[in-house]
Formats: C-alpha cells, sequence, structure tokens
C-alpha cells in the first residue's frame, strides 16, 4: 500500500557540502560542534548523525533523550547545551560523558552532588541576557566545587555584521576570560558567528542553521531539503470567485486553481500570504487562498500542461528556504521545525 503524503527529501550531499564549506571560514584548530537540537531542525537526527559522523568533531543539542539517541551511533564528543535539571539528568549525564552547560547556581549544585565533576562548559551572559552567569555574579561565585574546561556564551545578533553589540560581547567574554585563567578554552561562535566573525572561533564552534542552507545572504550554501506534495484537483474558477476559507482572495480573472495534498498539520504554515512562490517542475507559481489543515492551493493558470498528481515544490536546493521565510516574516528555523512527524522523510544523496 502506498499512501499519499507529503515528502521531505534530506540531501546529505548538500549537508555534506554546507559543513565543508563552513569548515573553511575557520582555524583548523577549532573544533567544528554540529548543533543538531530539534531533530536536526527537523533533518532527521538519526540519519544526521549516520551520514555525518565522519565529517563534524561532536554534537550540540538540548534535550538528553536526543543526545541519548546520539550516543547510540557516535562516540564523538556531545554537548548539553542547556545543561541539566535534576539529579537524574546530572547522573545520565555524566554516564554517557556528556559535556554540560551550567548556567544557574541550582545546576551547579546538583551537577556537583553527582558523580565526578569534568566536562563543564561554563556558560556566561554576556549581554543577550537569556541564559548565563553575568561578570559581576561570577565574582562571587563559589566555583571552588566545579572545574569548567570551556567558557561559552552566545551572541543575540551574530547574522548581522554591523550590530555593535557582537563587539561588545566579544569583549565582555574575553574580559571574563583572561580573568578566569583555570578555564583553557572558549566558546562563543554560532552561525551567523562563523560567516561574520571567524576570528572568534576560538576552541569550539556550534553550527546548526548554516549546515541546513537557512543562513541568511550566504551563497555558498544551500537548503538541503525539498520539501513538496502532490496535485489532488485542479478546478476552474471564475472571475469575481474567491478560493479558501474566508475567501481571503478573489480571482481577477478566470483561472485554474490546484489543491496540493498538504496543510498547515503538516508544518505548512496557515499564515503563509498570497503570491507566496512556489515551483512546479520549472514553473513559479503563486499560492492562492489561505492555508488549510490539509490543503494548500495554488494559482496554475500559466501552466499548460498541468495535470493532476504533479509535484509541487514549496522549498528546495533549488527555491531556498529563506526566500518564503522572509517573504512571510518566518525564520528558516522555524520552518524547518515545524514540518509534522506524519510527513514522509526520504534520505537522499546524490
Ligand atoms: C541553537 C544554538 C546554536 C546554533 O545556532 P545557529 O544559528 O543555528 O548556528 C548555537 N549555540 C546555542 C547556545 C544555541 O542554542
Amino acid at each position: 500500500m502506498t499512501l499519499l503524503n507529503a515528502e521531505l527529501h534530506i540531501n546529505v550531499s548538500i549537508l555534506k557540502e554546507n559543513i565543508c564549506y563552513l569548515k573553511t571560514r575557520i582555524d583548523k584548530k577549532s573544533n567544528f560542534l554540529a548543533v543538531v537540537k530539534a531533530n536536526a531542525y527537523g533533518h532527521s537526527l538519526k540519519k544526521f548523525v549516520e551520514k555525518l559522523d565522519d565529517y563534524i568533531d561532536g554534537y550540540a543539542l538540548v534535550r538528553l533523550d536526543e543526545a541519548l539517541q546520539v550516543r547510540d551511533l557516535s562516540k564523538k564528543p556531545i554537548l548539553l547545551m542547556q545543561g541539566i535539571y535534576d539529579d537524574d539528568e546530572a547522573i545520565i549525564a555524566k554516564r554517557n560523558g556528556f559535556m554540560c552547560v551550567l548556567h544557574t547556581q541550582e545546576q551547579i549544585r546538583t551537577y556537583s552532588r553527582n558523580l565526578e565533576n569534568k566536562n563543564i562548559w561554563l556558560k556566561v551572559n554576556t549581554g543577550m541576557n537569556r541564559l548565563g552567569f553575568s561578570e559581576d555574579v561570577l565574582t562571587d561565585l563559589n566555583l571552588l566545587n566545579i572545574k569548567p574546561s570551556v567558557l561559552m556564551s552566545h551572541l543575540a545578533s551574530s547574522d548581522d555584521l554591523y550590530n555593535p553589540s557582537n563587539n561588545k560581547q566579544f569583549k565582555v567574554f574575553n574580559n571574563i576570560f583572561e580573568k578566569y585563567s583555570d578555564i583553557k578554552q572558549r566558546s562563543i561562535l554560532n552561525t551567523g558567528g562563523i560567516i561574520n566573525f571567524p576570528e572568534h572561533a576560538y576552541d569550539w564552534v556550534r553550527c546548526g542553521i548554516g549546515m541546513y542552507g537557512g543562513f541568511n545572504g550566504e551563497e555558498n550554501l544551500k537548503t538541503a531539503i525539498t520539501f513538496k506534495s502532490k496535485i489532488i484537483s485542479i478546478n476552474n474558477v471564475k472571475k469575481g470567485d474567491s478560493v479558501g476559507y474566508g475567501g481571503r482572495i478573489t480571482a481577477n480573472s478566470d483561472k485554474k486553481i490546484a489543491s496540493v495534498y498538504c496543510g498547515y498539520a503538516d508544518g505548512f504554515p496557515q499564515s503563509i500570504i498570497d503570491g507566496t512562490k512556489v515551483m512546479i517542475g520549472e514553473h513559479e507559481v503563486p499560492i492562492f487562498g489561505r492555508v488549510s489543515m490539509d490543503i494548500v492551493t495554488v494559482d496554475v493558470t500559466d501552466i499548460p500542461d498541468i495535470q493532476f498528481g504533479n509535484w509541487v515544490e514549496f522549498w528546495s536546493p533549488k527555491n531556498s528556504i529563506n526566500k518564503i521565510s522572509n517573504n512571510n516574516s518566518f525564520i528558516s528555523y522555524e520552518m524547518m521545525t515545524r514540518i509534522d512527524d506524519r510527513v514522509k522523510k526520504v534520505i537522499y544523496e546524490d
């Protein structure tokens, strides 16, 4: 039995090319951690590890269950980027040799209570004001119980080369690093940092979106996934008729409208605006009407040989996910991680 479904095709060759390109940006001595949280940004965590383990130096994630899945498949270093939240998690982290970020006093206490204290990444707040110890708190912190091996922070605006916050954050970060001479290694860059500030790569970079091709404004990185589904119906719509829920859009001439077997339940956002371009073969066609739970409607008037069963590609290596995200006030990160489990995943190399 084959069931009709929306499909997500993951191109391993492009992931490899993106990783290789990103590595050329930074010093060879810097370790490349692949950020694979949230199911490798929707790219299938297990497949990622199986296919790309040789291309990277380690993994960075948030959830412990995902870190354990990676550990089953790889012996490489694994970083828990937000640390552990109770004794059980601390014990699991240590037993599996995970490197562990500590960003609150509570985490330090929990971590110190359990087994040996090593592989610690101390997270400091250098200006993002979300997670981590601020410089002033650090000075009265009793860090004697722990010996961090890596000092870590995160940039708020790394994708913006000209934002002055970046240099402020580097300055605060390096001041702290100089004060704590027992901590030998540093990590601050994500993808935006690798592209814009590679001189700060230090000992470890933490690269996510760039590997998947979702970083804006870097031509060398390509979208690694094709998200597509098939046309299930083609209807003639008369001038003056409206299409879909709420009659959001009205045809200003006679049109052919195709309904595609995919909707917001698959992860194609309901709020996608009319006119957003998707691909049918070599043709660009606009979204026409509000996205429903299981159907997307597109205007196919200009494609003469359009047929039931034709594939409609929402994004692909040829049609960057950044274009559709930017035109719809989304970020590529969110578009990638919205894809629902029910969508059929296909992994391939070309
Ligand atoms: C998600 C995350 C990253 C990766 O960021 P990208 O922009 O996807 O490269 C790096 N560091 C931390 C702390 C993160 O949470």
